[in-house]
């Protein structure tokens, strides 16, 4: 393709996309094909010739569309939102255009540079403690690409600051710098070993002391605290809420646990607290888990608000408890998913943290050709060192477009009609009442609820069994709708509805609602 025929493609690919958005509600929401729908459809290998364009585009419209659920429909209301707009759109198609991996500044300081602005706008809309701001020379963020990769970088960062802690607690036996790898070995390839001896000691040690290491979390913790263990081989455990508690993280649990654990020689070091889980969005209690915390140094404290965290946004979320209080005074790090509720096309996590250093001692390493000449002076910010993969993509773009063509008056103006029209929801749940049950106090813009007839509330085989049905009732309109179902202590089977396509209005939850009362009519008479 040349410029002019991609001049020509682009535009009709604009158009395209204006008459999908134009049409969005008239999609079945939900993809409507059987698994391995695609193989029938696409060769088994790539052609040999090269196609036309027009061929490949007609395809895109007829072979995969059909196999794509409409996040952006207003009757999507599962898992949690991945907001896209049309700012981020044009975003990421610059973005695409240069194509650049910007690993580090000289690769091309606009992306470094406005991704570090575009950082502190995040921080100063959310309220984030100076202390994370890059202009505090000291903390400062990245955007990565998701929660995910956020708990790995971050527990890399959290498992070697412990290290060290242990290996200064250890005094002259083992190296000053923490156990870290000998000089050479870090700054070269990492495979060539200068003196295997070092190397044994230090791996022995490393190994004995890592062995020993403790993540904690909860049952409502997202699967990335377990997953980022899984990935590094460390301990994860799962700490016991309470229906009662609003399935929060208390204090007492997290003490007890703290305590039992180091009673056996293991060493706490990491906990996930959550703003917003995502089977209930409730909020572990922040500040008892930083007052716990100041007993226990080594503990990296990390604040998952990956679907909630853009709702520090608003001055009545902020004020309604002291979790940012608590963050802003304890935890070490925090994060968001734009590219949830955040009007930002995935991909878009920023991370912030207290002390970017904990990141560039534990991720950075630099061989000959990754140096230049601003990195070696240090007058520049590379931020390779304060992640995992080398490239990365420009992702600050999307937000820069989003956050100004928006402001942030229009963003909280997209974050309270989410949460005006779940709230509503929830009333006409609650007033309504039997079969109907709301099973979680409603947070944000999610509502948690199942079928309970006799209103008994508990958790029960029978219960469940009738939920499960209800859920496969409600699975019957997935042209019309999209929700989905979870599980949760003290309650057994049931369904979560959340609000956060922009496009959302109060005429697609009475849909849904209308929806749920045939599903469970349907559900009861059967
Ligand atoms: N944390 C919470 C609370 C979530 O709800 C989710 C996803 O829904 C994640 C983390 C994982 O997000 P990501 O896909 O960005 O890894």
């Amino acid at each position: 393709m040349d410029i002019e025929a991609f001049r020509k493609a682009g535009h009709e690919v604009v158009d395209k996309i204006c008459d999908y958005y134009a049409s969005l509600e008239q999609r079945p929401v939900g993809a409507q094909v059987k698994p391995g729908f695609l193989r029938e459809a696409v060769p088994d290998e790539a052609p040999e010739k090269g196609e036309e364009w027009s061929v490949i585009s007609k395809d895109y419209d007829e072979i995969i569309l059909p196999g794509i659920t409409h996040w952006q429909a207003p009757g999507f209301m599962a898992y949690f939102p991945a907001n896209a707009t049309f700012e981020g759109c044009l975003a990421d198609l610059h973005a695409a255009a240069i194509s650049n991996p910007a690993f580090n500044w000289s690769c091309s300081p606009s992306v470094t540079e406005l991704e570090i602005l575009v950082l502190d706008w995040i921080a100063k809309a959310l309220h984030l403690s100076p202390a994370f701001l890059s202009t505090s020379e000291v903390g400062g963020g990245i955007i990565l690409g998701s929660a995910s990769e956020v708990a790995v970088t971050v527990m890399v960062a959290a498992r070697e600051r412990a290290l060290a802690m242990l290996s200064d607690a250890r005094g002259a036996e083992v190296p000053a710098d923490g156990g870290a790898r000998p000089e050479a070995t870090v700054q070269e390839t990492g495979t060539q070993h200068k003196d295997l001896d070092d190397e044994e000691q230090w791996g022995k040690w490393r190994g004995d002391a890592t062995g020993r290491l403790v993540a904690y979390g909860t049952t409502q913790t997202h699967s990335i605290g377990s997953k980022a263990c899984l990935i590094l081989g460390l301990a994860f455990r799962a700490l016991d809420v309470k229906a009662e508690d609003g399935y929060a993280l208390r204090g007492d649990v997290l003490r007890k646990a703290l305590e039992e654990d180091t009673a056996k020689g293991r060493v706490p070091f990491m906990l996930i607290g959550t703003f917003g889980t995502t089977s209930s969005g409730a909020v572990d209690n922040l500040k008892e888990i930083g007052q716990v915390a100041k007993d226990y140094p080594m503990l990296w404290l990390h604040c998952d608000a990956a679907y909630a965290g853009v709702a520090m946004s608003l001055p009545e979320v902020r004020e309604a408890s002291t979790d940012l209080a608590a963050i802003n005074e304890c935890f070490d790090s925090y994060s968001t998913n734009m590219h949830k509720w955040g009007l930002v096309q995935f991909d878009c996590s920023p991370l912030f943290v207290r002390d970017r250093g904990a990141l560039t001692r534990a991720l950075t390493v630099t061989p000959e050709y990754l140096r230049t000449k601003h990195g070696d002076a240090g007058s520049v910010l590379d931020l390779r060192n304060m992640q995992i993969s080398l490239g990365r993509r420009f992702r600050s773009l999307k937000v820069w477009f989003v956050l100004r063509s928006f402001g942030l008056e229009g963003f909280r103006a997209h974050l309270r009609n989410g949460i005006s029209l779940a709230q509503g929801f929830a009333e006409q749940l609650r007033e309504h009442g039997k079969p109907f049950a709301i099973v979680a106090p409603p947070r944000y813009a999610l509502v948690v609820f199942r079928l309970d007839p006799t209103g008994a509330g508990g958790q029960s085989e029978e219960l469940d069994a009738l939920n499960r049905r209800f859920w496969e009732a409600i699975q019957e309109y997935s042209k019309e709708i999209q929700l989905t179902q979870t599980v949760l202590p003290e309650v057994g089977f049931c369904i979560r509805l959340v609000v956060g396509a922009p496009s959302t209005r109060q005429q697609h939850i009475d849909m849904a609602w209308r929806i749920l009362q045939e599903c469970a009519d349907k559900t009861l008479k059967a």
